[in-house]
């Protein structure tokens, strides 16, 4: 058996994290695994609330959010391998399982279905498993740990205690606040409201500026960093809301003397300094929505070193989590209401909980032992930096809630001078944002479920002659030592067309059984105990069928697809237990519970009220499956492969509820798809995946989070139900003030993941961090992160498009993007007199460009013919769980132009590539291009290109390849298609999450070049959409309005 080969994938991408790698320095030790597997230990189930004591506000299910759906059918196996007799899924009134009726239904053995493989002599694999070293596993970002027993301290919650008024929350954050620079500014003696500058605490010349003297030019770039804090902390900062008139910069760093305007003899201090490190503006001439007005466009804000996370907070707020795990939109909170009703945006966190981290950068694991893990009796918040103890060490004070706790005796420890706990340095969970604490069972409803990956795979005839089972196959064949969670790791497989095929793994058979079933509308299970096995117990029965599978359909010339009734099978073998659920479609389903019809795309409906119709659900049947694989802890992922109309629209929904994933191959090609899926696929089986898992973010007194969006299913209020969750996903948020006017100074934000890791030990990581509350709607603009904010809109906007015409879905967002715009404006253009100007704030200066490349996503953009249903819907799955960068790739991709690289020597072809703007008037018809969205690569040839530049590179002149849709890119035996291998390789080690397939188009090759490329230029009009520049002045025009 072949090894996986990821081309320009090294195998050092699967890094090989050491188990124990994070630094421990709590508490309790962590064991080492002890040879005991906790998931088969009888433990007793906590009768009531181990999630409860996740939250303050979830309401105890017992152990119903696990067993609810299923009947029940008796005490529940110790031993987790062991399956009940068959389950129905529904219908108390069901008879009894194994009914005489159906055991005529399927054949044991079908012999000519199976017999060509059973009865050959393929080689079985490998031995059996057990015993054997593995391979060291990727295990992604996050590192269960061995598990460790822990015993509860037994905090419980109390609930009578009295508030404590808000005015004595400490003011933890004030020291980092004071610490930071405040730029020299000359004094302003123009504006009396701008307070003394005594009062303006830590004042520090900046080098950077200081030979500028009284500003004729605006300090842009040199001051961005270095950026002013803590102006809310100011008794006279809401004096500041009426500026005085800033100098007026060029845009970015093209500071030129011919834009400055209104030179000024010195800015002022406080909150009006802001504007002059942030203020940004563009020459769009004079005349509103002329034409010709005289832009530069090489003067428009372009984000051509990718994503730019804030260096500012970190800076303020260093003991916040990393700004991976966790960005606001605006790192600075309203106080109040009517503040918050200027800002237009909207106010939220993108929560990436599970993000890669670095080498060296783990998140440290906390075992609190025998203490319990130390959080706050009233609002459950757990013990994090911002904490302030008192009472000589005693107690502790709740940052989000103010409740004075006791110290237990345990965690006890002296303050030294200072007030600090003098063991500070030694607790990760005192001095990092992020921690993982080891749970007790406290946490569990269950044992900690063991890892479980559930194959659904239609074998329809489109599924066989597309040649993906064989990949499929291999790929999970090649996955088997790096699956998650050895020894306990538990696989199955159902295969189906017209009937469902159960395969029989059952560790004592030599090879496996298929049994069919055809009857799908009482669907039975006809082995309950052995579709669902132990994978190093069955490890050679299950590489037997995987080495089958590809040619065990070989002859079918099914084309039905019978999934609705295969899912419901799934589901009666998985319910036990929850696990990933990987469905491989490649039709529409067509038979029994759950079939779709080509409803596909319609022209007529665009435009009505009906439009977003097409993007909903058809058919109920798949949320309510999903809302029953959530409550059984199955998460779904789907595969779908066709090139007609598979309704992924509907199919997605399975997904969407479940935390899962929707993977897109539309018009799969082995050719080109083959390495894509292979690796996609084998990094979702491979990389760690936290199961059974809820997560909920907590946030001080006066703001509140009132809408989630992404993959889960909400369960209460504000707990989200994941199923598994993995380093790839993340969620945003959004925030609204409870009160109207806030009177603390910070707000803190705490993400607590709680989860069951692959080697059964139950975790929770913790992300906190603070950000302060401000009166001053400069300060929100300046604290903006617009990539969070773009994140944010995106999945909104894409929520409004199931409601909504997909034109009213992109005016949203416009008329945010204006309000926000026109209301920076309003406080400095009318005493400017800046009409020809459009000005923005330095942290916006890409907002326009996002929002237009959003509206431009093949989610959002055009109407009927601008991009296929499923392929939007699709998109629209997609960009829901994208984390922050990779969202903004996939809007603005990476251009380089490659060409004069491939004809470079030696080190000089491997120059770093020049991202270029995203338009074809940059194009040159003697070049070679590459676009990198993130998942795919479209190299476009030039028309002009010589002729054996193109032979190198497709291994045979460009007239002898007709259809370049077929062509691939691999390596031959030539310079130049050797260094282009290599820098599409080193473009893919930039992103794991994805493996960019590499397409070609030729210059002029239509529909491809349109539908590929250059749909991909959104700074050029496409769609029905503006271009860049036209974009600006209309956003301009529309800001002044
Ligand atoms: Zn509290």
């Amino acid at each position: 058996m072949e090894q996986p080969t990821f081309p320009g994938r090294p195998t050092s991408s699967f890094p090989t994290a050491p188990k124990a790698s994070a630094p421990l320095r709590s508490s309790g030790p962590i064991v080492g695994l002890d040879g005991s597997i906790p998931s088969r230990a009888p433990t007793p189930f906590a009768s009531s609330g181990p999630v409860a004591e996740f939250g303050s506000s979830f309401t105890p299910q017992t152990t119903s959010p696990f067993f609810s759906s299923v009947p029940a059918v008796g005490p529940q196996p110790a031993n987790f391998g062991e399956l009940p007799p068959p389950i129905r899924p529904s219908g108390p009134s069901s008879p009894p399982s194994y009914q005489v009726q159906n055991v005529g239904s399927y054949q044991q053995m079908q012999p000519a279905r199976y017999h060509p493989i059973a009865q050959s002599s393929v080689p079985l694999g490998s031995p059996p498993f057990i015993g054997q070293p593995r391979g060291s596993p990727y295990t992604g970002s996050f590192q269960p740990q061995s598990q460790t027993p822990t015993v509860s301290m037994g905090l419980t919650p109390q609930s009578s205690s009295q508030m404590i008024p808000r005015n004595t929350v400490p003011q933890l954050s004030e020291p980092s606040f004071t610490a930071t620079k405040i730029p020299s500014q000359p004094p302003l003696h123009a504006y009396s409201n701008v307070p003394p500058r005594s009062s303006i605490p830590s004042f520090q010349p900046d080098p950077q500026f200081h030979a500028s003297g009284p500003v004729s030019q605006p300090p842009m770039q040199g001051f961005t960093p270095a950026h002013v804090p803590a102006r809310h902390a100011s008794p006279y900062a809401h004096q500041s809301i009426v500026p005085p008139p800033p100098p007026i910069g060029g845009p970015l760093g093209y500071t030129s003397r011919d834009q400055l305007q209104h030179p000024l003899t010195g800015p002022p201090l406080g909150g009006v300094q802001s504007l002059v490190e942030e203020f940004q503006s563009l020459s769009v001439g004079s005349v509103p929505g002329s034409l010709n007005p005289g832009v530069d466009t090489n003067l428009l804000p372009r984000p051509l070193s990718g994503d730019e996370i804030s260096t500012k907070i970190p800076e303020m707020y260093h003991l916040n989590c990393h700004p991976r795990f966790l960005r606001l939109t605006t790192h600075a909170i309203p106080n109040s209401q009517s503040l918050f009703s200027r800002w237009h945006l909207p106010l939220g966190a993108v929560v990436q909980p599970l993000a890669e981290t670095p080498d060296g950068d783990e998140v440290p694991v906390i075992n609190f032992g025998p203490v319990g893990i130390v959080r706050c009796r009233r609002c459950r918040t757990y013990i994090n930096p911002y904490v302030m103890f008192t009472d000589a060490g005693r107690k502790w004070r709740c940052n989000l809630c103010s409740f004075l706790n006791d110290v237990p005796a345990e965690y006890y420890c002296g303050l030294d001078a200072s007030g600090r706990r003098s063991d500070i340095d030694q607790r990760p969970e005192l001095c990092k944002g992020s921690v993982e604490f080891v749970a007790s069972t406290e946490y569990m409803v269950r044992p900690p479920m063991p890892p479980l990956y559930f194959f659904l795979i239609d074998v329809s005839v489109s599924a066989v002659r597309s040649g993906l089972l064989e990949i499929v196959a291999k790929t999970i064949k090649s996955c088997l030592d790096d699956l998650p969670g050895f020894p306990r790791t538990q696989i199955g497989f159902i295969t189906f067309d017209n009937t469902l095929h159960f395969h029989n793994l059952k560790s004592s058979l030599t090879q496996p059984q298929m049994l069919v079933v055809s009857d799908l509308d009482d669907i039975f299970l006809p082995l309950p105990d052995d579709l669902l096995v132990n994978l190093s117990e069955s490890r050679h029965v299950v590489e037997a069928f995987l080495d089958s599978l590809p040619v065990m359909f070989q002859s079918s010339v099914n084309v039905e697809s019978a999934l609705g009734p295969a899912l419901k099978a799934s589901f009666m073998v998985m319910s036990q237990l929850g696990g990933k659920l990987l469905i491989f479609q490649s039709t529409l389903p067509s038979l029994g519970v759950g079939r779709l019809r080509l409803r596909g795309d319609d022209l007529r409906v665009y435009g009505t009220d009906k439009e977003h119709i097409l993007r909903l659900p058809e058919d109920s049947f798949y949320k309510q499956m999903a809302a029953e694989f959530t409550k059984n802890q199955i998460a779904v992922d789907i595969y779908a492969f066709s090139e007609k109309y598979t309704d992924i629209a509907s199919l997605g929904s399975l997904a969407k509820y479940t935390g899962g994933q929707v993977y897109h191959y539309p018009s799969f090609q082995v050719a080109i798809h083959h390495e894509k899926l292979s690796y996609e696929l084998g990094r979702n089986l491979r990389r760690e995946t936290a199961w059974e898992a809820v997560m909920r973010i907590r946030c001080g007194k006066g703001v509140r989070f009132t809408n989630y969006h992404g993959h889960f299913m909400l369960r209460s209020t504000d707990l989200l139900a994941l199923p598994a969750v993995d380093c790839d996903k993340a969620f945003a948020m959004q925030l609204s003030l409870e009160e109207n006017l806030m009177t603390t100074q910070t707000v803190y934000f705490q993400v607590a993941l709680l989860y069951t890791s692959s080697t059964g030990e139950r975790r929770i990581r913790v992300h906190t961090a603070a950000a302060p509350v401000v009166t001053d709607l400069n300060e929100m603009y300046n604290q903006a992160d617009t990539g969070a904010i773009i994140s944010l809109l995106g999945r909104i906007a894409i929520e409004n498009s199931l409601s909504q015409k997909l034109d009213d879905a992109r005016q949203s967002i416009h008329l945010k993007l204006m309000k926000s715009l026109k209301e920076y404006r309003n406080l400095f253009a009318v005493q400017h007199r800046l009409s020809g100007r459009l000005i923005y704030p330095e942290s916006l200066r890409l907002l326009p460009l996002y929002v237009l490349a959003l509206c431009k996503s093949v989610a959002l953009r055009g109407g009927y013919a601008d991009a296929p249903l499923d392929d939007r819907c699709a998109a629209g799955y997609t960009m829901m769980i994208l984390p922050v960068s990779r969202m903004l790739k996939l809007l603005y991709p990476s251009l380089f132009r490659i060409d004069e690289n491939l004809l470079k020597d030696g080190k000089e072809s491997q120059e770093p590539l020049i991202q270029l703007p995203l338009t074809a008037l940059n194009l040159d018809p003697k070049g070679i291009y590459i676009l990198d969205d993130g998942f795919n690569f479209v190299i476009w040839l030039g028309r002009m290109l010589p002729a054996d530049l193109v032979s190198n590179i497709l291994g045979a002149d460009l007239a002898g390849v007709p259809d370049l849709s077929k062509a691939v890119v691999f390596e031959h035996d030539n310079p130049i298609s050797k260094k282009l291998l290599m820098i599409l390789n080193r473009l893919r080690e930039k992103n794991f999450s994805s493996y960019p397939s590499c397409r070609l188009v030729r210059q002029g090759e239509q529909p491809r070049e349109l539908s590929l490329f250059l749909a991909n230029l959104v700074e050029d009009p496409t769609a029905g959409s503006s271009s860049y520049v036209d974009w600006i002045f209309q956003v301009h025009r529309q800001s002044q309005s």
